[in-house]
Protein backbone atom coordinates (compact mmCIF):
# COMPACT_ATOMS: atom_id res chain seq x y z
CA UNK A 1 0.00 0.00 0.00
CA UNK A 2 3.22 2.39 0.57
CA UNK A 3 3.55 3.28 -2.53
CA UNK A 4 -0.41 3.80 -4.15
CA UNK A 5 -1.81 7.10 -4.27
CA UNK A 6 -4.56 8.62 -3.72
CA UNK A 7 -6.16 11.64 -4.98
CA UNK A 8 -8.70 13.71 -2.48
CA UNK A 9 -12.78 14.38 -3.99
CA UNK A 10 -12.62 18.41 -3.65
CA UNK A 11 -15.45 20.38 -2.12
CA UNK A 12 -13.98 23.68 -2.62
CA UNK A 13 -11.36 24.93 -4.73
CA UNK A 14 -8.15 24.44 -3.20
CA UNK A 15 -5.98 27.48 -3.22
CA UNK A 16 -3.28 25.91 -4.34
CA UNK A 17 -4.44 23.55 -7.39
CA UNK A 18 -1.55 23.00 -9.37
CA UNK A 19 1.45 22.49 -7.51
CA UNK A 20 4.18 21.84 -9.83
CA UNK A 21 3.21 25.25 -11.72
CA UNK A 22 2.65 27.02 -8.59
CA UNK A 23 6.15 26.47 -7.28
CA UNK A 24 7.89 27.51 -11.09
CA UNK A 25 5.56 31.04 -11.00
CA UNK A 26 5.50 31.41 -7.13
CA UNK A 27 7.09 34.76 -5.56
CA UNK A 28 8.11 36.23 -2.48
CA UNK A 29 7.38 39.21 -3.31
CA UNK A 30 4.08 38.83 -4.49
CA UNK A 31 3.07 36.93 -1.17
CA UNK A 32 4.46 39.73 0.80
CA UNK A 33 1.29 42.01 -1.13
CA UNK A 34 -0.97 40.09 0.72
CA UNK A 35 0.65 41.40 4.42
CA UNK A 36 -1.02 44.85 4.61
CA UNK A 37 1.42 46.38 6.84
CA UNK A 38 3.99 46.13 4.73
CA UNK A 39 1.78 47.50 1.63
CA UNK A 40 0.74 50.20 3.68
CA UNK A 41 4.38 50.82 4.76
CA UNK A 42 3.82 50.45 8.21
CA UNK A 43 6.72 47.69 8.92
CA UNK A 44 5.63 44.41 9.39
CA UNK A 45 3.89 43.05 13.07
CA UNK A 46 2.41 39.70 13.64
CA UNK A 47 -0.40 41.40 15.89
CA UNK A 48 -1.47 43.62 12.95
CA UNK A 49 -1.77 41.43 10.46
CA UNK A 50 -4.07 38.78 12.52
CA UNK A 51 -6.07 41.37 14.04
CA UNK A 52 -5.50 45.09 13.75
CA UNK A 53 -6.05 44.92 10.09
CA UNK A 54 -9.43 42.77 9.70
CA UNK A 55 -10.98 44.90 12.77
CA UNK A 56 -11.75 47.97 10.54
CA UNK A 57 -12.89 46.02 7.51
CA UNK A 58 -15.30 43.31 7.02
CA UNK A 59 -14.66 40.81 9.43
CA UNK A 60 -15.08 42.85 11.91
CA UNK A 61 -17.83 41.19 13.51
CA UNK A 62 -16.45 37.47 12.70
CA UNK A 63 -15.85 35.56 15.06
CA UNK A 64 -12.17 35.31 15.59
CA UNK A 65 -11.48 33.15 18.72
CA UNK A 66 -14.27 31.14 20.16
CA UNK A 67 -12.71 29.05 23.29
CA UNK A 68 -14.45 26.19 24.54
CA UNK A 69 -14.65 26.20 28.50
CA UNK A 70 -14.47 22.23 30.40
CA UNK A 71 -17.82 22.71 31.10
CA UNK A 72 -18.60 23.51 26.91
CA UNK A 73 -19.41 26.94 27.46
CA UNK A 74 -18.15 28.74 24.85
CA UNK A 75 -16.70 32.42 24.66
CA UNK A 76 -16.64 34.12 21.50
CA UNK A 77 -14.41 37.12 20.69
CA UNK A 78 -15.01 38.90 17.46
CA UNK A 79 -12.06 40.43 15.18
CA UNK A 80 -12.94 43.68 16.48
CA UNK A 81 -13.37 42.56 20.35
CA UNK A 82 -10.16 40.45 19.98
CA UNK A 83 -8.33 43.80 18.42
CA UNK A 84 -9.11 45.62 21.65
CA UNK A 85 -8.45 43.25 23.93
CA UNK A 86 -5.02 43.05 22.84
CA UNK A 87 -4.44 46.93 22.33
CA UNK A 88 -5.72 47.24 26.31
CA UNK A 89 -2.59 44.12 27.38
CA UNK A 90 0.04 45.90 25.07
CA UNK A 91 -0.87 49.38 27.31
CA UNK A 92 -0.73 47.38 30.18
CA UNK A 93 2.64 46.09 29.36
CA UNK A 94 3.44 50.07 27.92
CA UNK A 95 2.38 51.01 31.91
CA UNK A 96 5.05 48.53 32.83
CA UNK A 97 7.47 49.95 31.39
CA UNK A 98 8.21 46.87 29.24
CA UNK A 99 10.18 47.75 26.36
CA UNK A 100 10.27 46.88 22.62
CA UNK A 101 12.08 43.05 22.32
CA UNK A 102 11.34 42.43 26.69
CA UNK A 103 9.78 38.74 27.21
CA UNK A 104 6.39 38.50 28.21
CA UNK A 105 5.88 34.65 29.60
CA UNK A 106 2.21 33.30 29.51
CA UNK A 107 2.10 30.31 31.66
CA UNK A 108 -1.56 29.07 31.62
CA UNK A 109 -4.12 26.78 30.34
CA UNK A 110 -5.79 27.10 26.90
CA UNK A 111 -8.12 30.37 28.06
CA UNK A 112 -8.97 33.55 26.33
CA UNK A 113 -6.47 35.74 28.29
CA UNK A 114 -3.53 33.72 26.64
CA UNK A 115 -4.78 34.73 23.14
CA UNK A 116 -5.37 38.16 23.97
CA UNK A 117 -1.79 38.37 25.93
CA UNK A 118 -0.24 37.08 23.20
CA UNK A 119 -1.64 39.34 20.52
CA UNK A 120 -1.07 42.49 22.70
CA UNK A 121 2.80 41.33 23.51
CA UNK A 122 2.88 41.30 19.93
CA UNK A 123 1.26 44.62 19.45
CA UNK A 124 4.01 46.07 21.98
CA UNK A 125 6.55 44.43 19.72
CA UNK A 126 7.48 42.18 22.92
CA UNK A 127 8.83 39.07 22.61
CA UNK A 128 5.86 36.56 23.68
CA UNK A 129 6.73 32.97 24.71
CA UNK A 130 4.00 30.18 25.98
CA UNK A 131 5.06 27.66 28.50
CA UNK A 132 2.98 24.53 29.26
CA UNK A 133 0.29 25.12 32.00
CA UNK A 134 1.32 21.61 32.95
CA UNK A 135 5.51 21.92 33.51
CA UNK A 136 6.37 21.59 37.25
CA UNK A 137 8.58 24.37 38.96
CA UNK A 138 12.00 23.61 37.02
CA UNK A 139 11.08 23.47 33.76
CA UNK A 140 8.97 26.81 34.45
CA UNK A 141 12.09 28.05 36.06
CA UNK A 142 14.71 27.01 33.31
CA UNK A 143 12.20 28.79 31.17
CA UNK A 144 12.03 31.76 32.55
CA UNK A 145 15.27 32.37 33.87
CA UNK A 146 16.83 31.62 30.66
CA UNK A 147 14.04 33.60 28.33
CA UNK A 148 14.77 36.56 31.19
CA UNK A 149 10.82 36.91 31.51
CA UNK A 150 10.35 40.52 32.40
CA UNK A 151 6.82 39.56 33.13
CA UNK A 152 4.51 36.59 33.67
CA UNK A 153 0.92 35.85 32.66
CA UNK A 154 -0.21 33.31 34.43
CA UNK A 155 -3.45 32.17 37.23
CA UNK A 156 -3.65 32.57 41.20
CA UNK A 157 -3.04 28.53 41.57
CA UNK A 158 -0.28 28.28 38.74
CA UNK A 159 1.96 31.15 40.51
CA UNK A 160 1.34 29.64 43.83
CA UNK A 161 2.29 26.19 42.75
CA UNK A 162 5.11 26.49 40.77
CA UNK A 163 6.50 30.23 40.73
CA UNK A 164 5.91 31.90 43.96
CA UNK A 165 8.80 30.17 45.55
CA UNK A 166 10.96 31.21 42.79
CA UNK A 167 10.70 34.60 42.89
CA UNK A 168 14.06 34.83 44.45
CA UNK A 169 16.20 33.49 41.78
CA UNK A 170 14.26 35.44 38.94
CA UNK A 171 15.99 38.49 39.51
CA UNK A 172 14.96 40.03 36.24
CA UNK A 173 10.91 39.07 36.66
CA UNK A 174 9.63 42.18 37.79
CA UNK A 175 5.47 41.49 37.57
CA UNK A 176 3.16 39.05 37.97
CA UNK A 177 -0.14 39.52 36.44
CA UNK A 178 -2.99 37.17 37.85
CA UNK A 179 -5.59 36.10 35.42
CA UNK A 180 -8.07 35.44 37.68
CA UNK A 181 -7.36 37.58 40.90
CA UNK A 182 -9.86 40.47 41.38
CA UNK A 183 -8.12 42.15 44.28
CA UNK A 184 -5.33 44.49 44.95
CA UNK A 185 -2.11 42.33 45.92
CA UNK A 186 0.84 43.93 45.69
CA UNK A 187 3.26 46.61 43.45
CA UNK A 188 4.76 42.80 41.84
CA UNK A 189 1.83 40.89 41.73
CA UNK A 190 -0.96 42.18 40.35
CA UNK A 191 -4.97 41.78 39.02
CA UNK A 192 -4.75 41.27 34.97
CA UNK A 193 -8.81 41.71 35.46
CA UNK A 194 -8.49 44.92 36.90
CA UNK A 195 -5.59 46.50 34.66
CA UNK A 196 -7.59 45.78 31.26
CA UNK A 197 -10.97 47.27 32.70
CA UNK A 198 -8.36 50.21 33.50
CA UNK A 199 -6.89 50.13 29.82
CA UNK A 200 -7.29 52.04 26.80
CA UNK A 201 -8.55 49.63 23.93
CA UNK A 202 -6.49 51.82 21.48
CA UNK A 203 -2.81 51.53 21.24
CA UNK A 204 -0.47 52.30 18.32
CA UNK A 205 1.61 49.63 16.95
CA UNK A 206 5.07 51.05 17.06
CA UNK A 207 7.46 50.68 14.23
CA UNK A 208 7.99 47.09 13.77
CA UNK A 209 10.65 45.84 11.30
CA UNK A 210 9.94 42.27 9.81
CA UNK A 211 13.61 41.47 12.21
CA UNK A 212 12.30 42.55 15.44
CA UNK A 213 12.32 39.69 17.50
CA UNK A 214 8.55 38.09 18.30
CA UNK A 215 8.35 34.52 19.68
CA UNK A 216 10.04 32.29 21.95
CA UNK A 217 9.86 29.17 21.40
CA UNK A 218 11.34 26.13 23.71
CA UNK A 219 11.99 23.07 21.55
CA UNK A 220 9.79 19.73 22.69
CA UNK A 221 13.18 18.19 24.27
CA UNK A 222 12.89 15.05 22.27
CA UNK A 223 16.30 14.69 21.54
CA UNK A 224 18.14 16.58 24.88
CA UNK A 225 17.93 19.38 26.85
CA UNK A 226 15.23 22.11 25.45
CA UNK A 227 16.28 24.78 23.10
CA UNK A 228 14.84 28.21 23.03
CA UNK A 229 14.17 29.18 19.09
CA UNK A 230 13.64 33.31 18.31
CA UNK A 231 11.61 34.17 15.64
CA UNK A 232 11.03 37.07 14.78
CA UNK A 233 7.66 39.08 12.93
CA UNK A 234 8.36 38.41 9.46
CA UNK A 235 7.72 34.73 10.56
CA UNK A 236 3.71 35.93 9.89
CA UNK A 237 4.51 35.70 6.11
CA UNK A 238 4.85 32.17 6.31
CA UNK A 239 1.97 31.40 8.70
CA UNK A 240 -0.51 33.30 6.69
CA UNK A 241 1.23 31.50 3.11
CA UNK A 242 1.00 27.82 4.84
CA UNK A 243 -2.29 28.74 6.43
CA UNK A 244 -3.44 29.17 2.66
CA UNK A 245 -1.89 26.41 0.78
CA UNK A 246 -1.79 24.20 3.31
CA UNK A 247 -4.42 24.38 5.42
CA UNK A 248 -6.71 25.55 2.57
CA UNK A 249 -7.95 28.17 4.62
CA UNK A 250 -11.10 30.23 2.81
CA UNK A 251 -13.45 32.65 3.84
CA UNK A 252 -15.78 31.75 5.87
CA UNK A 253 -14.15 28.70 7.63
CA UNK A 254 -13.57 27.15 10.72
CA UNK A 255 -10.23 25.76 12.06
CA UNK A 256 -9.36 24.16 15.21
CA UNK A 257 -5.84 22.86 16.06
CA UNK A 258 -5.85 20.66 18.81
CA UNK A 259 -2.05 22.03 19.99
CA UNK A 260 -1.29 23.59 23.06
CA UNK A 261 0.68 26.94 22.36
CA UNK A 262 3.25 25.73 24.79
CA UNK A 263 4.51 24.00 21.91
CA UNK A 264 5.31 25.68 18.62
CA UNK A 265 1.99 24.28 16.65
CA UNK A 266 -0.13 25.92 19.03
CA UNK A 267 0.77 29.21 18.44
CA UNK A 268 2.20 29.18 14.93
CA UNK A 269 -1.15 27.38 13.82
CA UNK A 270 -3.01 27.77 17.16
CA UNK A 271 -2.98 31.87 16.77
CA UNK A 272 -1.13 33.45 13.76
CA UNK A 273 -2.24 31.60 10.84
CA UNK A 274 -5.74 31.23 11.03
CA UNK A 275 -6.19 34.67 12.78
CA UNK A 276 -4.12 36.25 9.61
CA UNK A 277 -6.42 34.48 7.19
CA UNK A 278 -9.00 35.60 8.62
CA UNK A 279 -10.72 32.12 9.78
CA UNK A 280 -13.10 31.48 13.17
CA UNK A 281 -10.47 29.81 15.37
CA UNK A 282 -11.71 27.12 18.08
CA UNK A 283 -9.91 26.66 21.11
CA UNK A 284 -10.65 23.61 23.32
CA UNK A 285 -9.28 24.36 27.00
CA UNK A 286 -9.83 19.85 27.81
CA UNK A 287 -7.87 17.86 26.81
CA UNK A 288 -7.91 14.93 24.54
CA UNK A 289 -11.32 12.84 24.83
CA UNK A 290 -12.07 10.82 22.09
CA UNK A 291 -15.82 11.78 22.85
CA UNK A 292 -15.79 14.96 23.06
CA UNK A 293 -12.90 16.25 20.32
CA UNK A 294 -15.64 14.54 17.76
CA UNK A 295 -18.90 16.46 19.10
CA UNK A 296 -16.24 19.68 19.05
CA UNK A 297 -16.14 18.57 15.36
CA UNK A 298 -19.81 18.16 14.62
CA UNK A 299 -21.07 21.07 16.90
CA UNK A 300 -18.55 23.98 15.64
CA UNK A 301 -18.90 22.52 12.18
CA UNK A 302 -15.18 22.17 12.00
CA UNK A 303 -13.92 22.41 8.27
CA UNK A 304 -10.21 21.70 8.82
CA UNK A 305 -9.10 20.12 11.51
CA UNK A 306 -5.15 20.11 12.43
CA UNK A 307 -3.61 17.75 15.57
CA UNK A 308 -0.92 15.39 15.88
CA UNK A 309 0.03 11.66 15.23
CA UNK A 310 -0.23 10.64 19.09
CA UNK A 311 -3.58 11.79 19.20
CA UNK A 312 -4.99 9.90 15.90
CA UNK A 313 -2.97 6.86 16.72
CA UNK A 314 -5.29 6.96 19.94
CA UNK A 315 -8.36 7.38 18.27
CA UNK A 316 -7.36 4.81 15.64
CA UNK A 317 -7.43 2.80 19.14
CA UNK A 318 -10.97 3.21 20.04
CA UNK A 319 -13.99 1.21 18.43
CA UNK A 320 -15.54 4.35 17.63
CA UNK A 321 -16.65 4.77 13.98
CA UNK A 322 -16.79 8.93 13.66
CA UNK A 323 -18.21 9.62 10.36
CA UNK A 324 -21.23 7.08 11.37
CA UNK A 325 -21.64 8.64 14.79
CA UNK A 326 -21.71 11.92 13.99
CA UNK A 327 -22.17 14.91 11.65
CA UNK A 328 -19.21 15.52 10.29
CA UNK A 329 -20.36 16.88 6.35
CA UNK A 330 -18.61 20.28 7.19
CA UNK A 331 -14.68 18.69 7.65
CA UNK A 332 -12.84 18.91 4.81
CA UNK A 333 -9.48 18.60 5.77
CA UNK A 334 -7.27 16.76 8.56
CA UNK A 335 -3.68 17.90 8.78
CA UNK A 336 -1.35 16.42 11.11
CA UNK A 337 2.48 17.38 12.61
CA UNK A 338 4.76 16.37 15.27
CA UNK A 339 6.27 12.51 14.30
CA UNK A 340 6.07 10.56 11.28
CA UNK A 341 2.35 9.21 10.47
CA UNK A 342 2.72 5.75 9.15
CA UNK A 343 0.41 5.19 6.10
CA UNK A 344 -2.20 3.01 8.43
CA UNK A 345 -2.76 6.69 9.94
CA UNK A 346 -3.44 8.03 6.54
CA UNK A 347 -5.40 5.35 5.19
CA UNK A 348 -7.58 5.17 8.44
CA UNK A 349 -8.32 8.87 7.91
CA UNK A 350 -10.51 7.83 4.51
CA UNK A 351 -12.03 5.01 6.60
CA UNK A 352 -12.94 7.19 9.58
CA UNK A 353 -13.81 10.20 8.07
CA UNK A 354 -13.86 10.05 4.38
CA UNK A 355 -10.34 11.75 3.75
CA UNK A 356 -6.76 10.43 4.10
CA UNK A 357 -5.11 12.56 6.82
CA UNK A 358 -2.66 15.35 5.13
CA UNK A 359 0.83 14.98 7.30
CA UNK A 360 3.46 17.72 7.06
CA UNK A 361 6.73 18.64 8.46
CA UNK A 362 8.32 21.01 10.21
CA UNK A 363 9.99 22.26 13.60
CA UNK A 364 10.68 24.69 16.14
CA UNK A 365 13.53 26.09 14.53
CA UNK A 366 11.55 26.48 10.83
CA UNK A 367 8.57 28.34 12.45
CA UNK A 368 6.44 27.29 9.67
CA UNK A 369 5.47 24.46 8.01
CA UNK A 370 8.14 23.40 5.29
CA UNK A 371 7.00 20.51 3.79
CA UNK A 372 3.40 19.00 3.12
CA UNK A 373 0.74 17.05 1.42
CA UNK A 374 -1.51 19.54 -0.56
CA UNK A 375 -5.45 18.77 -1.37
CA UNK A 376 -4.60 18.76 -5.22
CA UNK A 377 -1.53 16.65 -4.78
CA UNK A 378 -1.80 13.29 -4.97
CA UNK A 379 -1.22 11.53 -1.11
CA UNK A 380 1.38 8.83 -1.02
CA UNK A 381 0.63 7.32 2.49
CA UNK A 382 3.39 7.24 5.00
CA UNK A 383 5.53 10.60 2.80
CA UNK A 384 5.33 13.45 4.22
CA UNK A 385 4.91 15.03 0.94
CA UNK A 386 6.43 17.88 -0.98
CA UNK A 387 8.40 21.51 -0.15
CA UNK A 388 6.47 24.38 0.39
CA UNK A 389 6.85 26.84 -3.03
CA UNK A 390 9.40 28.97 -2.05
CA UNK A 391 11.14 26.86 0.32
CA UNK A 392 14.16 24.55 -0.75
CA UNK A 393 14.65 21.59 0.63
CA UNK A 394 17.34 18.52 -0.28
CA UNK A 395 18.73 15.36 1.15
CA UNK A 396 22.50 15.88 2.12
CA UNK A 397 25.36 14.10 2.67
CA UNK A 398 27.22 15.62 5.53
CA UNK A 399 30.77 14.98 6.52
CA UNK A 400 33.42 17.10 8.66
CA UNK A 401 34.39 19.12 5.63
CA UNK A 402 31.45 19.26 2.67
CA UNK A 403 27.97 19.19 2.40
CA UNK A 404 27.07 17.78 -0.94
CA UNK A 405 22.85 17.28 -2.25
CA UNK A 406 22.18 14.10 -3.36
CA UNK A 407 20.37 13.71 -6.57
CA UNK A 408 20.09 10.30 -6.04
CA UNK A 409 16.05 9.22 -5.66
CA UNK A 410 15.78 6.86 -2.62
CA UNK A 411 19.21 8.27 -0.73
CA UNK A 412 18.92 8.27 2.98
CA UNK A 413 20.59 11.23 4.24
CA UNK A 414 20.30 14.62 6.07
CA UNK A 415 16.96 16.61 5.25
CA UNK A 416 18.50 20.45 5.03
CA UNK A 417 16.83 23.63 3.38
CA UNK A 418 17.90 26.51 2.01
CA UNK A 419 18.67 29.37 4.67
CA UNK A 420 16.13 32.54 4.94
CA UNK A 421 12.67 31.54 4.94
CA UNK A 422 10.23 33.94 6.52
CA UNK A 423 9.88 31.88 10.02
CA UNK A 424 13.54 30.87 10.22
CA UNK A 425 15.05 30.77 13.99
CA UNK A 426 17.18 33.41 14.37
CA UNK A 427 18.95 31.99 17.55
CA UNK A 428 19.06 29.49 19.96
CA UNK A 429 18.64 31.95 23.29
CA UNK A 430 22.35 32.45 25.11
CA UNK A 431 23.98 29.31 22.22
CA UNK A 432 25.41 31.05 19.83
CA UNK A 433 27.76 28.22 18.74
CA UNK A 434 24.90 25.55 18.78
CA UNK A 435 22.62 27.71 16.01
CA UNK A 436 26.00 28.59 13.78
CA UNK A 437 26.69 24.27 14.04
CA UNK A 438 22.91 24.10 12.64
CA UNK A 439 23.76 25.85 8.96
CA UNK A 440 26.94 24.91 6.51
CA UNK A 441 26.68 27.35 4.16
CA UNK A 442 23.43 27.90 2.57
CA UNK A 443 22.03 25.35 4.20
CA UNK A 444 19.76 24.61 7.56
CA UNK A 445 20.39 21.06 8.36
CA UNK A 446 17.41 20.16 10.13
CA UNK A 447 18.72 17.04 12.33
CA UNK A 448 16.31 14.39 10.71
CA UNK A 449 17.35 12.04 8.25
CA UNK A 450 15.00 11.70 5.18
CA UNK A 451 14.79 10.54 1.59
CA UNK A 452 13.12 11.69 -1.81
CA UNK A 453 11.67 9.89 -4.02
CA UNK A 454 11.88 10.17 -7.96
CA UNK A 455 8.21 11.92 -7.59
CA UNK A 456 9.83 14.50 -5.61
CA UNK A 457 8.00 13.57 -2.16
CA UNK A 458 10.20 13.40 0.85
CA UNK A 459 9.87 10.29 3.23
CA UNK A 460 11.31 10.26 6.98
CA UNK A 461 13.29 8.42 7.52
CA UNK A 462 14.29 9.23 11.56
CA UNK A 463 16.24 11.57 13.68
CA UNK A 464 19.92 11.18 13.31
CA UNK A 465 20.09 10.95 16.91
CA UNK A 466 17.91 7.87 16.85
CA UNK A 467 19.29 6.14 13.77
CA UNK A 468 20.28 2.49 14.42
CA UNK A 469 23.20 0.76 13.44
CA UNK A 470 23.47 -2.81 13.49
CA UNK A 471 25.11 -5.55 11.19
CA UNK A 472 26.43 -2.40 9.40
CA UNK A 473 22.92 -1.35 8.37
CA UNK A 474 21.61 2.41 9.07
CA UNK A 475 18.07 1.58 10.34
CA UNK A 476 15.77 4.20 11.23
CA UNK A 477 13.43 3.63 13.79
CA UNK A 478 10.21 4.98 12.13
CA UNK A 479 10.77 2.67 9.18
CA UNK A 480 10.77 -0.25 11.47
CA UNK A 481 7.98 1.00 13.72
CA UNK A 482 5.37 2.13 10.66
CA UNK A 483 6.26 -1.99 10.15
CA UNK A 484 5.03 -2.88 13.65
CA UNK A 485 2.25 -0.97 13.48
CA UNK A 486 0.92 -2.71 10.53
CA UNK A 487 0.31 -5.52 12.82
CA UNK A 488 -2.84 -6.28 13.83
CA UNK A 489 -2.10 -6.61 17.77
CA UNK A 490 -0.21 -3.27 17.86
CA UNK A 491 -1.27 0.10 18.63
CA UNK A 492 2.13 2.11 19.44
CA UNK A 493 5.69 1.07 18.98
CA UNK A 494 9.12 2.59 19.30
CA UNK A 495 12.21 1.09 18.41
CA UNK A 496 15.93 1.94 19.93
CA UNK A 497 19.41 0.65 19.38
CA UNK A 498 20.69 -1.32 22.32
CA UNK A 499 24.60 -1.73 22.20
CA UNK A 500 25.73 -5.08 20.97
CA UNK A 501 29.31 -6.41 20.76
CA UNK A 502 28.71 -8.41 17.79
CA UNK A 503 26.38 -6.18 15.57
CA UNK A 504 27.34 -2.82 16.95
CA UNK A 505 23.40 -2.32 18.09
CA UNK A 506 20.63 -4.68 17.90
CA UNK A 507 17.01 -3.31 17.60
CA UNK A 508 14.40 -3.57 20.65
CA UNK A 509 11.17 -2.89 20.18
CA UNK A 510 8.86 -1.41 22.89
CA UNK A 511 5.20 -2.53 21.76
CA UNK A 512 1.99 -1.07 23.05
CA UNK A 513 -0.83 -3.79 22.54
CA UNK A 514 -4.62 -2.76 21.52
CA UNK A 515 -7.13 -4.09 23.88
CA UNK A 516 -8.37 -7.25 23.42
CA UNK A 517 -4.64 -8.12 22.81
CA UNK A 518 -2.42 -10.38 25.55
CA UNK A 519 0.82 -10.02 25.89
CA UNK A 520 2.40 -13.19 25.77
CA UNK A 521 4.65 -15.13 23.99
CA UNK A 522 2.90 -15.94 21.26
CA UNK A 523 2.35 -12.28 20.18
CA UNK A 524 5.58 -11.57 20.76
CA UNK A 525 6.62 -13.98 18.39
CA UNK A 526 3.85 -13.74 15.96
CA UNK A 527 4.52 -9.81 16.07
CA UNK A 528 8.46 -10.65 15.22
CA UNK A 529 7.39 -13.18 12.36
CA UNK A 530 5.39 -10.24 11.13
CA UNK A 531 8.39 -7.33 11.30
CA UNK A 532 10.97 -10.55 10.01
CA UNK A 533 8.97 -10.84 6.74
CA UNK A 534 8.69 -7.17 5.63
CA UNK A 535 12.31 -6.01 7.13
CA UNK A 536 14.08 -8.66 6.69
CA UNK A 537 15.93 -10.70 9.59
CA UNK A 538 18.88 -7.85 9.64
CA UNK A 539 16.53 -4.89 10.36
CA UNK A 540 13.87 -6.65 12.16
CA UNK A 541 13.59 -6.20 16.24
CA UNK A 542 15.46 -9.02 18.20
CA UNK A 543 14.10 -7.88 21.34
CA UNK A 544 10.43 -6.98 21.71
CA UNK A 545 9.03 -5.43 25.04
CA UNK A 546 5.41 -4.90 25.81
CA UNK A 547 4.44 -1.99 27.72
CA UNK A 548 1.23 -0.18 28.71
CA UNK A 549 2.76 3.51 27.38
CA UNK A 550 5.51 4.90 25.88
CA UNK A 551 7.03 8.17 27.14
CA UNK A 552 6.33 11.15 25.25
CA UNK A 553 7.26 14.75 25.34
CA UNK A 554 4.04 16.58 26.51
CA UNK A 555 3.36 17.57 22.90
CA UNK A 556 2.66 13.47 22.32
CA UNK A 557 6.35 12.98 20.57
CA UNK A 558 7.75 9.76 21.52
CA UNK A 559 11.06 9.98 23.70
CA UNK A 560 13.02 7.19 22.06
CA UNK A 561 16.51 8.63 24.44
CA UNK A 562 14.08 7.81 27.79
CA UNK A 563 13.73 4.61 26.57
CA UNK A 564 17.00 4.00 25.40
CA UNK A 565 18.87 5.12 28.80
CA UNK A 566 16.39 3.35 31.17
CA UNK A 567 16.92 -0.08 29.33
CA UNK A 568 20.98 0.27 29.24
CA UNK A 569 20.67 2.05 32.93
CA UNK A 570 21.93 5.53 32.35
CA UNK A 571 21.19 8.85 34.05
CA UNK A 572 17.89 10.09 32.05
CA UNK A 573 18.33 13.01 31.17
CA UNK A 574 16.76 16.21 30.54
CA UNK A 575 12.79 15.07 31.59
CA UNK A 576 11.13 18.62 31.70
CA UNK A 577 8.91 17.82 29.10
CA UNK A 578 8.46 14.41 30.10
CA UNK A 579 4.14 13.96 30.22
CA UNK A 580 3.46 12.11 33.78
CA UNK A 581 0.33 10.71 32.98
P1 LIG B 1 14.18 18.66 20.42
O1 LIG B 1 14.65 19.46 19.25
O2 LIG B 1 14.23 19.45 21.70
O3 LIG B 1 14.81 17.33 20.52
P2 LIG B 1 11.79 18.16 18.89
O4 LIG B 1 12.70 18.11 17.72
O5 LIG B 1 10.85 17.03 19.06
O6 LIG B 1 12.60 18.36 20.24
P3 LIG B 1 9.94 20.02 17.76
O7 LIG B 1 10.55 21.19 17.11
O8 LIG B 1 8.62 20.19 18.44
O9 LIG B 1 10.95 19.49 18.84
O10 LIG B 1 9.74 18.84 16.73
C1 LIG B 1 10.28 18.82 15.44
C2 LIG B 1 10.65 17.42 15.07
O11 LIG B 1 9.49 16.57 15.10
C3 LIG B 1 11.17 17.26 13.67
O12 LIG B 1 12.53 17.59 13.59
C4 LIG B 1 10.90 15.79 13.39
O13 LIG B 1 11.89 14.96 13.97
C5 LIG B 1 9.59 15.57 14.09
N1 LIG B 1 8.47 15.74 13.13
C6 LIG B 1 7.64 16.78 13.00
N2 LIG B 1 6.74 16.57 12.02
C7 LIG B 1 7.02 15.36 11.50
C8 LIG B 1 6.47 14.58 10.44
N3 LIG B 1 5.43 14.99 9.75
N4 LIG B 1 7.05 13.39 10.17
C9 LIG B 1 8.11 12.97 10.89
N5 LIG B 1 8.67 13.66 11.88
C10 LIG B 1 8.14 14.84 12.20
MG1 LIG C 1 14.37 19.23 17.27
Amino acid sequence: MKNGTILIPLAVSPNLNDYDSFCQSFSWQEEKQSLDGLREGKGLNIAYEAVERHAAGELKDTIALRCIGKDRTCRDFTYNNLHKLSSRFANILTTLGVQKGERVFVLAGRMPELYIAALGTLKRAAVFCPLFSVFGPEPVFQRLSKGDAKVLVTTKSLFEKKVRQLLEKLPSLQFILLIDEEAYVSEKVRSLPRMMEEAYDEFSIPATSPEDPALLHFTSGTTGMPKGALHVHEAVLMHYMTGKYVLDFHKGDVFWCTADPGWVTGTSYGIIAPLVNGVTNIVDEEEFDAERWYSILEDQKVNIWYTAPTAIRRLMRMNIEPKKKFHLEHLRLICSVGEPLHAEAVLWGKKAFGMPILDNWWQTETGGIMIANYLSLKVKPGSMGKPLPGIEAGIAEINDRELKITSQPEQQGHLVIKKGWPSMFHAYLHEEERYNKCFRGDWYITGDLAKKDADGYYWFVGRADDIIKTSGHMVGPFEVEAVLMDHPAVAEAAVIGKPEPVIGELVKAFVVLKSGFIPDEATQMDIMGHARKYLGAAVAPKEIAFTENLPKTKSGKILRRLLKARELGLPEGDLSTLERG
